[in-house]
């Protein structure tokens, strides 16, 4: 499988990053190893010294597709998910001056989170949807999907142009403002509306 990610979708998030609002979505690849296994904890990698949680809607393809149309984008998947999207800040923020690629900043082993639990896309209201990241038991990131650019039909439409889409692989819709550093022993909780999807400590 493979994860496709959505940077710059909030722009609240673009703004305390002071980037440009894209004229198109920001795309970038996460590779199956980037996954943090099931019941591990995340483990600050020694090359960076400022990690950043990014709390993220995620969306698991069920179908494969290319050129997917926006009018039939919702037939590609049925559950929704939620994750970080852990980010060396230090080390992208060098590769982004250079301008070159993110993946030693994003896409090294641990750096994607994907909370255990889907729940069913019909249960919820995906144009006005509820989530949250907690860190140490204090409230620091809140998002709701009304606030993305592209909403998860659009994503899905147009990262299909570039990218076959299989069954299993997994959509990050991009992070809401508050993004911020983690250290040793930090303890994340995911939420979407009441529900907990993740629970993770950081070592
Ligand atoms: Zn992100």
């Amino acid at each position: 499988m493979k994860i496709i990610c959505i940077g710059r979708n909030y722009t609240a998030h673009i703004e305390e990053l002071q980037n440009e609002k894209p004229e198109h979505p920001v795309v970038f690849i996460k590779p199956d190893s980037a996954v943090l296994l099931k019941g591990h904890p995340f483990v600050i990698p020694e090359f960076s010294k400022d990690v950043h949680y990014e709390v993220e809607v995620l969306v698991k393809i069920n179908r494969l597709g290319k050129y997917i149309q926006q009018k039939f984008a919702h037939k590609y998947y049925s559950q929704i998910g939620l994750g970080i999207d852990f980010t060396a800040r230090d080390v992208q923020s060098q590769l982004k001056a250079k301008g070159l690629p993110w993946e030693k900043a994003k896409a090294f082993d641990g750096a994607a989170v994907i909370g255990q639990k889907w729940i069913d896309k019909d249960q919820l209201d995906l144009q006005n949807l509820n989530f949250s990241l907690s860190k140490n038991d204090e409230l620091v990131q809140q998002g709701n999907t009304s606030l993305m650019l592209w909403k998860i039909d659009e994503i899905i439409a147009y990262v299909s142009q570039f990218f076959t889409l299989k069954i299993g692989d997994v959509i990050f819709t991009g992070t809401p403002k508050g993004v911020g550093k983690v250290t040793e022993n930090d303890s994340l909780i995911g939420k979407i509306e009441d529900d907990e999807i993740f629970k993770i400590n950081v070592r």
